[in-house]
């Protein structure tokens, strides 16, 4: 399956959640949330009554589409959180955390996770001085991430600072004084993870 390409708000509307999937606008009161929170469609404002099955299934694609993933590379994580030791939600979500686009977006570059995937993807990021332009390279304890000096410029100037500021780092990124280089000082655990999702439905979902 292809990455979805339409309207964003749209995914927020059928999820009735903020995925902060836009950019600046997710923190204004243009959001879509905030204006027409119904799902969309035609039918949209009906009351539906959801089965077992649709509450684990939407529960997945709201977090699937917090991540920006498609459906292959997402159950591919899926599998890998599975087969480690610990709980499988937990690791899920450490795993979808560890993203490298995830962590740009969390060490405040790009207004949304698509941008700071596309930061990624033009080359700009260095791993360990090394440019890698991968978005779903899972980042390890001791990593060093960085904006390469080349680029900082343009990234910057593409990035919206309020915005950025606006978004605590979490507590496994320690960010340097410039805030262009970050060091990876642990993996997440379930705490330091603001996922809006009960990880463990989507546990069940795949479980079935
Ligand atoms: Fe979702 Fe952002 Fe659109 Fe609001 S503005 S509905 S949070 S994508």
């Amino acid at each position: 399956m292809s990455r979805y390409t339409g309207a964003v708000c749209r995914l927020c509307r059928a999820e009735g959640t903020k995925l902060f999937l836009k950019g600046d606008r997710c923190y204004t009161e243009k959001c879509a949330i905030n204006k027409r929170n119904s799902r969309p469609g035609q039918h949209g404002t009906k009351r539906v009554k959801t089965s077992e099955y649709g509450i684990r299934l939407r529960e997945k694609q709201k977090l699937r589409r917090y991540y920006g993933m498609n459906e292959t590379q997402f159950r591919r994580f899926y599998g890998m959180a599975s087969k480690m030791p610990g709980q499988t939600g937990h690791n899920f979500l450490q795993i979808l955390e560890r993203r490298l686009d995830n962590v740009l977006h969390r060490m405040g570059f790009g207004v949304s996770r698509s941008q700071s995937r596309q930061i990624v993807r033009h080359g700009h990021v260095l791993v360990n001085g090394r440019k890698l332009d991968i978005p779903s390279y899972l980042v390890r304890a001791g990593d060093v991430v960085a904006i390469a000096e080349k680029s900082r410029d343009i990234v910057l100037l593409k990035d919206n600072a309020e915005v950025a500021a606006s978004r605590a780092i979490p507590a496994w990124i320690e960010l340097n004084a410039q805030g262009l280089e970050a060091k990876i000082i642990s993996l997440p655990v379930r705490e330091q993870i603001d996922s809006p999702v009960n990880e463990q439905l989507v546990v069940e979902f795949y479980a079935r």
